[in-house]
């Protein structure tokens, strides 16, 4: 991987202006990640209080440094301005790479994807933050699908090092080149892998969810679960992990997950047994609005 990440970033466009669509808790990240390692990002929303969220979001981790001593009151008002929010497409036209951060449904994705790349020149990268939704299938309405592929960040984007950079059938080289010397440029460790869903990482952790679904149904308590996970090494159990990803993510995901992979992945859809007509745990969860840390109720309460 190392060896074909190295290839790559010969060819690399260097990304100059970045964007990010959504402002949600991963866009947020991003736009924080890339504006504290120098590059400016404009970061779009829908919603007003969701940039204002993102914002804030990002003015606590650049306090945090300076409380930390690792950046001045200066340095730190010069890195937020590398954030531009915006409601409108505006700018685009002068973007390098854009990063697709909105609601984990193919459908919005394809919009939106489709709306950006009608907005944004004809080199400009774009690529998608999905978890789990194949790379070829997401650029089917695209133009240019050559210039397309996934970036996909982990949360906490600013303390996850890992970015997996996802080839769909049609993406070219100098697009992998631009996305994996972005994701160093931002102080990750790109790794490139091949399309289907859930890429790598995904599809190692959700049967894990699976899992843990299917305990919770057989009445397990979720809290000695994660602290029996705790102890087994892992930094944060199960419960916690999807108060922390989003309910509503986690079964959007695992839908994707399911529908790729009916046999393994069916508990998450449709319930213990993979039957359609019981649900999981999990997504009993999200129809009764506990999303996690993003709405204060999941597993866990919090303030
Ligand atoms: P989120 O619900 O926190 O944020 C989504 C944001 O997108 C919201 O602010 C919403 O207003 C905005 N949005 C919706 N439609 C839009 C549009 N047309 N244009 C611009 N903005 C729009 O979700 P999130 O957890 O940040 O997830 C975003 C993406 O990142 C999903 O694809 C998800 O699977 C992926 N992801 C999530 C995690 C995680 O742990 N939460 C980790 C890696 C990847």
């Amino acid at each position: 991987v190392k060896k074909r990440g190295a290839r790559y970033e010969k060819q690399a466009r260097p990304v100059k202006q970045a964007a990010v669509l959504g402002a949600g808790i991963m866009g947020g990240g991003i736009a924080y990640q890339s504006a504290s390692k120098g590059t400016p990002i404009l970061m779009k929303d829908i919603k007003d209080d969701a940039i204002e969220l993102g914002l804030k979001e990002a003015r606590k981790l650049f306090a945090k440094q300076v409380e930390r001593g690792k950046l001045t009151t200066e340095k730190m008002a010069e890195r937020l301005t590398n954030i531009r929010p915006t409601l409108a497409y505006g700018d685009f036209g002068h973007v390098d790479l854009v990063v697709e951060a909105v609601v984990e449904n193919p459908k919005v994705k394809e919009a939106v994807l489709a709306e950006v790349e009608a907005e944004v020149s004809e080199q400009t990268i774009l690529t998608s933050n999905t978890s789990t939704i194949s790379i070829t299938r997401l650029a089917q309405n695209l133009k240019r699908p050559e210039n397309f592929c996934g970036m996909h960040f982990f949360n906490p984007v600013h303390r996850m090092p890992l970015v997996e950079v996802i080839r769909g059938e049609q993406t070219s080289d100098a697009a992998v080149a631009a996305t994996v010397a972005y994701a160093r440029a931002m102080g990750k460790t790109p790794i490139v892998v091949n399309d289907c869903p859930g890429f790598l990482v995904n599809r190692v952790l959700f049967p894990y969810f699976g899992g843990f679904s299917l305990l919770m149904e057989q009445g397990a308590d979720f809290a000695r679960v994660d602290k029996v996970m705790e102890k087994f090494g892992w930094p944060m159990g199960p419960a916690y992990l999807l108060d922390v990803v989003g309910l509503d993510t986690a079964v959007h995901a695992g839908e994707v997950m399911a529908e790729g992979f009916p046999e393994r992945m069916g508990s998450l859809a449709g319930g213990a047994k993979g039957e359609g007509d019981s649900q999981s745990a999990i997504q009993m969860m999200f129809e009764n609005d506990r999303l996690g840390q993003k709405n204060a109720k999941g597993f866990y309460a919090y303030e």
